[in-house]
């Protein structure tokens, strides 16, 4: 009998507590760490970490796998990208409780907030749930490459509570809302991490409506924060315009002063927030001083929509042209779009707005024209874009209207060019402001949405994009060190959400690891798949790199390829360490 079921040897260690690097072995028994430093004995396998870094393995509290989850083992893209563990459930949305005539409306507002295909979903999913335990007993049913934790999502509770009464400025009564807390209490007790809500204009159902609960009051909210703190544990995570006669801090402040427990909101330079970032911060800080607990999810790079004519955006959608191309199939628009009398039609048409909504139609002026805020997306993409490589400056160099310009890059490699258009986190054209919050202790990594945004965003693959620019090649500023960079998006998020049995290597913790060749490491060019149920469409990108990545002692990816190994399962609750020395 070998002493230890893995062995990963000589690897520089960054052990996820901000401590320095040191080489050494990892030793792992029974899914757990069992020896860190210099390991004697044997192994069934082992594993020669020489010249590469080992790393806890990525925890990723932001995502929306809430229905590929339930049907999907691999968990594409995050664990392509050293992710281990996902929490979702984030924004408000999800699928329980879901009444049985409410599926398909679940669906649409999934489908309109996050972009996931509906066709896919409704293949997809089983709905052999209608409470939101029996949607964790349905979650727990089936094995992945990564642990997945969840929210109760507040869309799905006020929908099941108010029923045929849900619609935009529904006030629910008193009732109503003791009963919306029940549910989140019962939720949290089976062992969701969390409450969920979105409050923004952008979050819409196909329909156009916005998401329940973005007009609910302070009072809503605040007695369903008192419900995780009867159940004693869970995140408030919040997804808001912030308004500012919303005051949505002061309401922050009060649940977590109230209950003990820490709500988390997107933190983003956005078009559609009334408070400039550093005020966000500023407010948040004033709050905390003041002893409440609220935590800022920050994201790494610009939010961007990646734009390509097979995607669910791209800058010619409300030309007339277009619009008499929409619903063909692809080989059908690309011989059209290849075809120059078409081209010249089109380009000497106008976008016709009437249809869109009044409250996003800034928002698809830029889609459709904004050419000094898009980028073209090639093989090197550098998502930290100069402002010579818009759009705008790359057709004025070449003597070309914007249009065109923009026209012909979506048409390149056969119609599968992309455009990057960072609508958030990008309004200074530099990344800057990220460089003092990635050193605050009250902002955590956050944002990547994997699973959602299926056809105009891939930022499942932020941590990747963290090593890649951040820690090695970012030139127009400052950068963070690698162990500072891993802390944050392994004990940091992992503590956030009550997870002390990860993020760490050391004795006792769980077995979730990567071997990273980091001198390699590389962000690929993103594709579009047409690999979901029905057919549906996301976009993928993969990272040249990783080595191995470890779920509970046994490796899931090699080189970037699944192994077929499905260790990860449900979390319920908070997790401690089984025996975890002081780590600290
Ligand atoms: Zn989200």
């Amino acid at each position: 009998m070998p002493t230890f079921d893995l062995i990963i040897r000589n690897g520089t260690i960054v052990d996820g507590t901000g401590h320095s690097r040191f080489t050494g072995d990892v030793a792992v028994k029974d899914g757990l760490i069992a020896q860190v430093g210099e390991v004697r004995g044997d192994a069934a396998e082992e594993i020669d970490a020489a010249g590469l870094v080992v790393t806890p393995g990525f925890v990723d509290i932001h995502t929306h796998y809430d229905g590929q989850a339930t049907w999907d083992q691999e968990m594409a893209p995050s664990s392509w990208h050293g992710v281990t563990t996902v929490v979702m459930g984030n924004c408000g949305v999800g699928f329980a409780p879901a009444a049985p005539e409410r599926h398909d409306w679940l669906i649409r507002l999934m489908e309109g907030v996050e972009d996931i295909p509906g066709t896919a979903l409704a293949e997809g999913m089983t709905w052999d749930w209608e409470t939101f335990p029996e949607y964790l007993d349905a979650l727990e049913k089936l094995p992945r490459t990564v642990d997945v934790g969840t929210h109760v999502p507040h869309g799905a509770v006020r929908a099941y509570v108010l029923g045929d009464r849900e619609r935009p400025g529904a006030v629910p009564t008193a009732d109503d809302i003791a009963k919306m807390a029940d549910i989140v209490e019962d939720g949290v007790r089976a062992g969701a991490l969390g409450f969920s809500t979105s409050r923004t204009v952008l979050h819409r159902s196909v329909d156009g409506e916005v998401v329940p609960g973005t007009t609910a009051t302070a009072e809503e909210l605040v007695e369903i924060g008192r419900a995780l703190g009867r159940a004693g544990h869970g995140v408030f995570e919040m997804a808001s315009d912030l308004m500012r006669e919303w005051n949505e801090f002061a309401w922050m402040g009060q649940v977590s002063r109230e209950t003990g427990l820490p709500v988390t909101f997107a933190a983003l330079q956005s078009i559609a927030k009334e408070l400039p970032l550093e005020e966000q911060i500023a407010t948040m800080r004033a709050e905390n001083d003041n002893g409440a607990n609220i935590v800022a999810q920050i994201a790494l790079r610009g939010n961007g929509i990646v734009m390509a004519w097979q995607g669910t955006v791209h800058p010619f959608r409300l030309r007339p042209s277009w619009q008499a191309i929409a619903e063909l199939p692809w080989e059908h628009q690309k011989a059209r779009l290849l075809d120059p009398a078409f081209k010249a039609q089109l380009l000497s048409e106008a976008s016709d707005f009437s249809e869109v909504n009044q409250d996003i139609v800034g928002l698809i002026m830029v889609v459709c024209g904004g050419w000094t805020m898009q980028y073209e997306m090639d093989e090197d993409f550098d998502y930290e874009p100069q402002a010579d490589a818009s759009i705008a400056a790359r057709a004025e160099a070449a003597g070309m209207s914007g249009d065109e310009y923009a026209y012909d890059l979506l048409c390149r490699d056969g119609g599968k060019g992309f455009i990057y258009l960072p609508i958030l986190n990008y309004a200074e054209g530099n990344l800057d402001f990220l460089e003092a919050l990635q050193n605050a202790d009250d902002t955590v990594n956050s944002l990547s949405d994997g699973g959602a945004h299926c056809g105009t965003i891939c930022d499942a693959a932020s941590p990747t994009f963290m090593l890649q620019h951040w820690v090695r090649d970012r030139k127009r500023g400052g950068k963070l060190s690698l162990e500072h960079a891993i802390k944050r998006q392994c004990q940091d998020t992992a503590r956030l959400y009550g997870l002390e049995d990860r993020g760490v290597i050391a004795p006792g913790y769980l077995a979730d690891l990567n071997v990273i060749d980091f001198d390699r490491l590389k962000l690929g060019k993103p594709w579009l798949a047409f690999d979901l149920p029905a057919g549906g469409k996301r976009l993928l990108q993969k990272a040249e790199g990783y080595v191995a990545t470890i779920k509970n002692g046994e490796v899931t990816f090699r080189d970037g390829v699944w192994t077929g190994a499905a260790p990860g399962g449900l979390i319920r609750g908070p997790q401690r360490a089984e025996m975890a020395e002081a780590a600290e």
